[in-house]
């Protein structure tokens, strides 16, 4: 590989994204038929049955370059949302629109902010484009700290030359959000702001059940310096087709259209999440799935004592008390894959996504018994201890 190029510190020091354990990997190494990935917040469901339909039919069409504008798709969330299409454009997941946001609006040297334990694709992308990154601390409960955010933002702007502010609301992996109110607030201040883009990630916003929040996307005739981003990747079951969307002014949208690939989107993509937009059955079923899944999750892990942050997202972030290696190998031996978070700051926690009822169950038990395996310790070491518990 080394042909004497010099190559930056910052792409020298990234590493690969670690993606939650594949199924046929955890099948061979560990020797277990049946295995179940409660790992990438994935719909239990499947794709939506629509985006299959239309799937099956562009698949006829495959020798064709995609619609570089992604007419059909923006046309679609316009009138889903509410939103002009000159305010929409679309990404190969929220990733790549991450990617570009800092691409087009950090020179290397200048930094974001985020909060502490946030999404880590800001942080990734940033390290790539050798951008800075700022973080927010969490107040307890690892809830997101606008006034914090807006402290930095105050104090720290000029001298860290900060541009971009990430908000994941909800957040992954903790599960938390910032609350309407607080919102408000920090877009008083910053809302407006000449020098600053806020980002508002809404990947999850469908599955928040909290009535304290509430989405900026109907905020940004008011609010000039806001831009929200949504994935098909979640509650539509389309991780593997990439598609992200951003809303933001026209004058972004339009940096952003120069910036990206004009086939970032491949038809298959867009086709299926037109499709899976219209399909309202299956998001309601998605949420109920959901939302029992959580809350029999919230009553097990009660009942095995262990503390875990209430979610408005499709998974939950919760205490082992333990050894995480040691639990996470007596759960692979089980055939149940979780996600360890220690690249988050958080040694002691996993973070579970919803299933489907019988691979919640079987991961409980796993869980039950993997318990009983590793011993506990002391409560000085728990991640929770001072933060959630
Ligand atoms: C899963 C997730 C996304 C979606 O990413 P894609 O690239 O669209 O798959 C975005 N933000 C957060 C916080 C997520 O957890």
């Amino acid at each position: 590989m080394k042909n004497g190029m010099k190559v930056s510190d910052a792409i020298l020091k990234l590493v690969p994204y670690k993606a939650g354990k594949p199924i046929a990997e955890t099948q061979r190494e560990y020797g277990v038929e049946t295995v179940y990935k409660l790992a990438s917040n994935e719909n239990p469901l499947g794709p939506s049955p629509k985006a299959l339909e239309a799937l099956q039919k562009g698949a006829q069409e495959l020798h064709r370059y995609p619609d570089p504008a992604g007419y059909e798709l923006i046309r679609a969330l316009s009138s889903a949302w509410g939103v002009p299409s000159q305010r929409l454009a679309i990404g190969n997941g929220s990733n790549e629109v991450i990617d570009l946001l800092i691409r087009i609006y950090c020179e290397p040297g200048e930094a974001i902010l985020q909060t502490e334990a946030a999404f880590v694709a800001y942080a990734v992308c940033a390290q790539a484009a050798r951008v800075k990154v700022v973080s927010a601390p969490l107040q307890f409960g690892l809830k997101t700290d606008l006034g914090a955010m807006a402290k930095i933002l105050r104090e720290r702007r000029e001298s860290e030359k900060i541009r971009l502010i990430f908000v994941a609301n909800p957040n992954n992996p903790t599960g938390t959000i910032a609350s309407a109110r607080d919102v408000a607030k920090y877009l008083e201040e910053f809302g407006n702001h000449p020098e600053v883009l806020t980002i508002f990630d809404e990947a999850y916003v469908e599955f928040v059940r909290s009535p304290e929040y509430k989405s900026v996307l109907s905020l940004m005739d008011q609010y000039k310096s806001i831009a929200v981003m949504r994935t098909f990747s979640k509650v539509y079951g389309l991780g593997g087709a990439r598609i992200g969307v951003l809303a933001a002014q026209p004058a972004v949208i339009d940096l952003f259209n120069r910036v990206r690939n004009p086939f970032n989107i491949n038809e298959l993509g867009s086709r299926a999440a037109t499709a899976a937009l219209s399909d309202s059955e299956f998001v309601k079923k998605t949420l109920q799935l959901t939302w029992q899944g959580l809350d029999y999750f919230y009553a097990e892990l009660k009942r095995l004592g262990l503390p875990f942050v209430p979610s408005e997202g499709n998974f939950v972030l919760f205490e082992t008390k333990r050894d995480v290696k040691a639990v996470n190998e007596a759960l692979l031996r089980r055939g149940i894959i979780l996600r360890p978070v220690g690249n988050y700051g958080f040694p002691t926690l996993l973070r579970m996504s919803v299933g489907l009822p019988h691979e919640n169950q079987a991961a409980i038990k796993a869980l039950e018994a993997a318990l009983n395996e590793v011993p506990e310790l002391p409560p000085q070491q728990w991640t929770s201890t001072g933060r959630f518990a």
